[in-house]
């Protein structure tokens, strides 16, 4: 597929997003518990008079359509149980999407596991997606990470972060969780959402035409 160069910026894992998406360990959570995913190319118009949310697209490998990248988001109940990919509502196909490390070396020791299942699973899956995507709405989206929303969206993140680390990951492993671990995760698990809920902001940030 050709890409116009000239009206979109491409996204791919060198961008400091995605690179963020790959490496954060965090986001392994995200990814196999929520199924948020991210494609592995994001084109952003250069016009820089739309929010990020509304200049960004996704290309389908599969059909070529380019869909708006609101097509997979929280407004639409769309952004997560995206475990085998990003669907496209156009062919059916599902798009690639970055796997973060963690997820992979968690996919790879636990394969014994879902190894089995995984063909079922993914059809099973795809069968509900096609009902997932039939009113897709773009027109009432808010941008996300805009203005006091990266505050409530970091301290969320964080708040996942530290049930998960502090609480099923111990007790999955058979530590013993003291409560000084517990008051020392909370205040870690705070800041490092605040600082996500911030960079993601930053990286997000761009003139809005109606709400700037
Ligand atoms: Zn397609």
């Amino acid at each position: 597929m050709k890409i116009d160069t000239s009206k979109y910026k491409v996204w791919n894992w060198k961008h400091p997003y995605m690179l963020h998406w790959i490496i954060n360990p965090g986001l392994a959570f995200n990814e196999l518990v929520l199924g948020q995913r991210v494609a592995k190319t994001l084109l952003v118009e250069k016009d820089k008079s739309k929010s990020l949310a509304e200049a960004s697209f996704v290309p389908c490998p599969h059909c070529n359509a380019l869909h708006d990248s609101r097509t997979w988001s929280t407004q639409n109940n769309t952004a997560f149980k995206n475990w085998f990919g990003l669907y496209c509502p156009n062919c059916g196909e599902t798009i690639p999407c970055f796997l973060n490390l963690t997820s992979a070396i968690i996919l790879v020791l636990t394969y014994p596991v879902w190894g089995w299942f995984r063909t079922r699973m993914k059809q099973k899956w795809l069968i509900k997606q096609s009902a997932r995507f039939s009113s897709i709405d773009m027109e009432s989206i808010t941008p996300e990470f805009s203005n006091k929303n990266w505050i409530k969206m970091g301290l969320i993140w964080g708040l996942l972060m530290f049930v998960f680390m502090t609480l099923v990951s111990p007790w999955l492993s058979g530590e013993s969780i003291t409560q000084k671990f517990i008051l020392g995760s909370l205040v870690i698990w705070t800041l490092a959402g605040l600082a996500f809920g911030y960079t993601m902001h930053k990286l997000m940030k761009r003139k809005l035409l109606t709400k700037a």
